[in-house]
């Protein structure tokens, strides 16, 4: 499968009324890695101008080259696929796609296309018109009955959900140097515990002479489920070895 070209996605946000909402979607795109915004129809006054830099902090960037757009139509005009986002559902609006689908189609279209993703007024959401010219719509799963999420923070979840999906997430999770102690025990460290452990615990007849081997095996199976770390497997060597000493020690005694 092809890998999502964040650089090739849109964020339109038509006609959006609280400058607050203007900076702070641009501050989520900045946060999860996507860079192209689209505003259509904002009112740009200087207070208007004040507020969303404000709120944007680390999105300036994102918020000071956003196209600014006259219609809806305008900022479509160089994408491929447009899908509008809507808390409501309903019949002759574009045909409704899952998140899912949503990073199916972001996968297979925009290695080649521009693709945008609408947002709608925070009052009346996107009307007939705006749903007219795109090709999907879209609701963010919500709580029965309370759908309708803050612009920004809708515009924050479809970017987290693309970061996530384009593996941007993982690649900053990855630490530098992965810990030794991340390390999976590989078959010999998991074979030597095996028989550490078989001593130890027949020390303390928990295994017992002539009988199978069996919750041995069980508990063996158990840290394969697990992926146990080298480390993991070091600290049960440590169990074992308490557990040696303890009965040895205890059997001195008793002599
Ligand atoms: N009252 C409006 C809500 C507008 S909220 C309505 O019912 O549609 C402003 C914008 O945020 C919406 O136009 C949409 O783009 C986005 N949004 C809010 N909640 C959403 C949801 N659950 N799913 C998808 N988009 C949502």
């Amino acid at each position: 499968m092809a890998e999502i070209n964040t650089a090739h996605i849109q964020i339109v946000l038509v006609e959006p009324h609280n400058a607050g909402n203007i900076g702070a979607a641009a501050r989520a795109l900045y946060n999860m890695g996507l860079e192209h915004l689209a505003l259509v129809g904002w009112h740009e006054t200087v207070e208007a101008r004040r507020i969303a830099f404000e709120w944007a902090t680390d999105g300036e960037p994102v918020l000071k080259r956003a196209r600014r757009c006259a219609t809806l139509e305008e900022a479509l005009a160089g994408c491929g696929l447009a899908i509008a986002t809507s808390a409501r559902r309903g019949e002759d609006r574009p045909p409704a796609i899952s998140r899912t689908d949503l990073i199916a189609l972001l996968n297979h279209w925009t290695p080649s296309n521009q693709v945008a993703i609408v947002f709608g007024p925070e009052r009346t959401g996107l009307r007939t018109e705006h749903l007219a010219l795109c090709t999907h719509t879209m609701t963010i799963p919500t709580a029965p009955g309370k759908a309708s999420l803050n612009l920004a923070q809708a515009v924050l979840l479809v970017g987290y959900e693309i970061l996530i999906a384009s593996g941007l997430a993982a690649a900053a999770a990855q630490p530098a140097d992965i810990r030794a102690l991340d390390r999976v025990a590989t078959r010999a460290e998991r074979r030597r515990l095996y028989e550490h452990a078989s001593e130890a615990l027949r020390a303390v007849n928990f295994l017992r002479p002539g009988r199978p081997d069996r919750p041995l095996d069980e508990i063996c199976w158990m840290l394969d489920r697990a992926a146990a770390t080298s480390h993991e497997v070091r600290i049960l060597h440590g169990m074992c070895r308490k557990i040696l000493r303890a009965v040895r020690k205890n059997r001195n005694g008793e002599q």
